[in-house]
C-alpha cells in the first residue's frame, strides 16, 4: 500500500525505523527484529539506506522481511555517491520487489569526499524528479525541525524544502527532535511557505546517555534543560536510562498528539521492547 494512502485514512499513524545490518551474515538477526516488531503493528515500517549505497541489498532484503511481516515497507534511498545507472537499477529491483513507497535521501557528505560538478545528483530534489519520473512510487522526503547543519539559516533550509516538495514528495519525515517546541514553529513555517504534506514528526527514543552524545553531535538538535538533567541523573544507572528514555519519547508523543501531530514516526534503533513499552505506553491515545 501508498504511505500516502495510509497517512490518508488513518487518523493517527505511528510508524517504526530499522536499519539492515553491516554484514550479510548478520541479515538473521534483523529479520528476527522485525518479526518482533511487527507484532505492534505499526502503520508502516522503514528500512535505512547506506550512504555509499554498498548494502542496498540488504535494504530490498529487509522491505521484503517487513512486507511478509504484514507490513508496508517505505525503502529509504540516497543519491549522492551514486551514478545514475546504479540509482536505476536500485529502483527496478525495488519495483520487481513490490516496494511502493520511497524515502528519497541525498545522503550524507562522505568524509573527504569533494562535491563536484560532473556528479549526476547534488541535491535529494534530482533524485525526486528521478522516481517521479517512474509514475510508480510514493515519495518520501527529509526535512529538519532545527535547520539542516548545512544550510545558512532557517529561510534558505525552508525554500529549498519548499522546491523539493514541490517536484513531487507526497510526505515529509522529521529529523529527531527532543523540543516539541521546535517542531511547532517548524510546521509554522512549512504552512506560511504552502508547504502542505503531511509532515511526520520523528521521535527518537534515548535509552543510552553515550549514544545521545553521538546522535546530537550528528543531527544538529537540541537538548532541552529537562532531558539534560535526566541524563545526569541517570547516566550511571543504564536501566534506569532506558526507562526515563523510554516514558520522556512517551510524553512527547502525547504532547504532539495534544497539539494536533497525528503522524508519528520512531527511530527504534532495532530495539523492539523500547518499541513496544511506547506502543503500550499510548495504547488507548493512538487507537482512540
Ligand atoms: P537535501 O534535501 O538535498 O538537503 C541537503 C542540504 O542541501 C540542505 O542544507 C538543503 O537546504 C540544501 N539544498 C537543497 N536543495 C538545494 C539547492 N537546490 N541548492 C542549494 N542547496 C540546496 N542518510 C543515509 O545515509 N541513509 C538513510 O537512510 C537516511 N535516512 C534519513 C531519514 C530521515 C527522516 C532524515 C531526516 C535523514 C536521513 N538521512 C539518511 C540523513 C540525510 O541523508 C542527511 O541529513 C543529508 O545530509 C541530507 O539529506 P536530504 O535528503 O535532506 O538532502
Amino acid at each position: 500500500m501508498k504511505i500516502s494512502e495510509i497517512l490518508n485514512n488513518k487518523n493517527v499513524t505511528v510508524s517504526f525505523e530499522v536499519f539492515p545490518p553491516k554484514e550479510w551474515v548478520k541479515i538473521a538477526d534483523t529479520k528476527k527484529v522485525i518479526s518482533e516488531m511487527v507484532k505492534d503493528k505499526p502503520s508502516f515500517m522503514s528500512v535505512t539506506y547506506g550512504a555509499s549505497g554498498t548494502t542496498s541489498g540488504y535494504t530490498t532484503e529487509i522491505a521484503n522481511a517487513i512486507h511478509e511481516g504484514g507490513v508496508t515497507p517505505l525503502s529509504h534511498l540516497t543519491c549522492l555517491t551514486s551514478t545514475k545507472e546504479k540509482i536505476n537499477s536500485v529502483l527496478d529491483e525495488l519495483e520487481e520487489n513490490g516496494v511502493e513507497n520511497i524515502l528519497a535521501l541525498r545522503g550524507d557528505i562522505p568524509k573527504d569526499f569533494v562535491m563536484s560538478e560532473a556528479q549526476y545528483y547534488h541535491h535529494a530534489y534530482e533524485l525526486v524528479n528521478e522516481i517521479k519520473a517512474r509514475n510508480h512510487f510514493c515519495i518520501g522526503g527529509a526535512c529538519y525541525p532545527e535547520v539542516h547543519p548545512e544550510s545558512a539559516n532557517r529561510v534558505e533550509d525552508i525554500a529549498h524544502l519548499k522546491e523539493k516538495v514541490d517536484c513531487g514528495i507526497d510526505f515529509l519525515t522529521t529529523q529527531m527532535f527532543f523540543d516539541n517546541e521546535k517542531f511547532y514553529n517548524f510546521r509554522e513555517m512549512c504552512a506560511i511557505k504552502e508547504i502542505n504534506v503531511p509532515i511526520i514528526a520523528g521521535i527518537m527514543p534515548i535509552t543510552n546517555a553515550k549514544q545521545i552524545k553521538r546522535s546530537v553531535e550528528l543531527s544538529n538538535c537540541s537538548l532541552p534543560k529537562k532531558f539534560e538533567r535526566i541524563m545526569e541523573r541517570f547516566v550511571e544507572n543504564p536501566d534506569a536510562m532506558k526507562q526515563a528514555g523510554i516514558i520522556y519519547a512517551t510524553e512527547q508523543i502525547i504532547d504532539l498528539m495534544a497539539n494536533g501531530v497525528n503522524n508519528i514516526h520512531i527511530y527504534t534503533m532495532n530495539k523492539p521492547d523500547v518499541a513496544h513499552q511506547i506502543m503500550e505506553g499510548l495504547s488507548a491515545i493512538i487507537n482512540e
